[in-house]
């Protein structure tokens, strides 16, 4: 059994639909399983309709129907007849997602924006299902719902693992290939839907290679694999063949964006090996993680997140920066869903980098000086660099002010002035 994750930029269109039959020919690997996720865009536009529905906007009809209208477009493309049995399963979508929307008594966010995103990937996999039996595949769709379990963390679903191994056991048992949703689960008490975070797909993949004890996990993206930066900001970038699961997962953790961070971890367990190839290039072969050493070729990789914010503390009277201080700094860190990115202390001051996600950074603010002396850089750039030489750091930072660098074993973080 061989696990495949194709991306929502590789299905946003009838081309890339093609393109994963293609691939799913030239490989000829039974029994597999595929994970698709929502194509395009399609989940950043059900945001868009959670928001509007639960703020009664008047426009929240016209935004489903542009969702509904671009996939409809994109299967009138794939298929000719309009009486082809895809449109009936994209109309009885469309009236489960009205259903919900006109009988939903709930006001909870996170709950809401499950029931109506989880939309996303049903359609795509309707789509792309269809299209693949009719191109001759032997394939079989299926309802992740009833296979990842999860609590009911909206929005985050933690997996139960127990509940999700038997269920997977009991519903794959297809020889040929079983292709379903990316992100989605439900939960275990009630069946509802629930989502396990935006990027989800990749982690997808990895719960049904860890239940079904894969041989491998191959996310096809639109990428030539893992670089040893992001192209659009470095030159010199690598192609890193191969990288072990814990450098994987330190470059995942501090934002290299390739790959999901949660999807690491259950593979590295039963040492499955993860691929990343390029869709648009199935002969080349991409990056491999696995065991073996850290990095092939071993070069210096570096990871760059802009619009981060520095905040920098000293106690009004003086005093020292204690534990009690800090204590208290982290829980309303916490509070305000602030994502902490690097933090160092003095005697007399502590720093912290974080990723201002939720625009709370004023109300944090009030609340900090009310206890100390708070200094804040609104936009900083933080690098993180591994294996670095000194002349990849000096390039890297380009000449830039450096307001805080921090070294530990392999990792240098730097904090940088402004933004490019
Ligand atoms: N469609 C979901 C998202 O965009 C999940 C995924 O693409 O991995 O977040
Ligand atoms: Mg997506």
């Amino acid at each position: 059994m061989k696990v495949y994750k194709f991306g929502g930029a590789s299905v946003k269109d009838a081309k890339g639909v093609k393109q994963v039959v293609n691939i799913l020919k030239l490989t000829d690997k039974e029994p597999l399983v595929v994970v698709v996720s929502a194509m395009g865009k399609t989940t950043n536009a059900l945001e868009q309709v959670v928001h509007s529905y639960l703020s009664k906007d008047p426009d929240c009809e016209a935004y489903i129907s542009e969702i509904f209208g671009m996939h409809l477009s994109i299967a009138r493309e794939l298929f000719n007849k309009p009486s082809h049995g895809v449109f009936e399963a994209i109309t009885q979508l469309r009236q489960g997602l009205s259903d919900f929307i006109r009988q939903n008594k709930a006001t909870e966010h996170a709950f809401v924006y499950d029931q109506i995103v989880s939309y996303g990937e049903l359609l795509s996999t309707t789509i792309v299902a269809h299209y693949c039996v009719d191109s001759g595949l032997n394939l079989r769709w299926q309802d992740v719902r009833q296979c990842i379990k999860t609590d009911a963390t909206y929005r985050e679903g933690v997996v139960d693992w127990p509940a999700t191994q038997k269920a997977i056991k009991q519903t794959i048992n297809h020889k040929g290939i079983t292709l379903t949703q990316g992100f989605l689960g439900s939960e275990t008490k009630h069946n509802f839907s629930t989502t396990l975070g935006r990027e989800g797909s990749d982690y997808t993949a990895a719960i049904f290679a860890y239940c079904l004890n894969a041989l491998s996990v191959t996310i096809w993206k639109d990428v030539p694999g893992v670089l040893s930066a992001d192209p659009r900001f470095f030159k010199d970038t690598v192609l890193l063949e191969h990288i072990s699961y814990s450098e994987a997962i330190e470059l995942a953790f501090y934002g290299a964006s390739v790959i999901h961070p949660k999807t690491l971890q259950p593979l590295q367990r039963k040492e499955i090996p993860l691929f990343v190839r390029p869709f648009n290039d199935p002969a080349a072969s991409g990056t491999r993680v696995g065991p073996g050493p850290d990095l092939k070729p071993q070069v210096g990789c570096i990871i760059k997140k802009e619009q981060q914010v520095l905040i920098q503390l000293s106690a009004l009277d003086f005093n020292f920066m204690m534990e009690d201080h800090i204590g208290d700094v982290f829980k309303w860190l916490h509070s305000f869903q602030m994502k902490v990115e690097l933090i160092q202390n003095s005697a007399i001051s502590f720093s912290v980098c974080v990723d201002n996600k939720y625009n709370r950074l004023p109300d944090l603010v009030t609340q900090l000086q009310q206890r100390f002396q708070v200094l804040v850089h609104p936009k900083v750039t933080l690098l993180t660099l591994r294996h670095a030489s000194s002349k990849l750091i000096q390039s890297s930072t380009q000449g830039r002010d450096v307001l805080l660098r921090q070294e530990s074993g392999n990792t240098l973080q730097l904090v940088l002035q402004g933004v490019d």
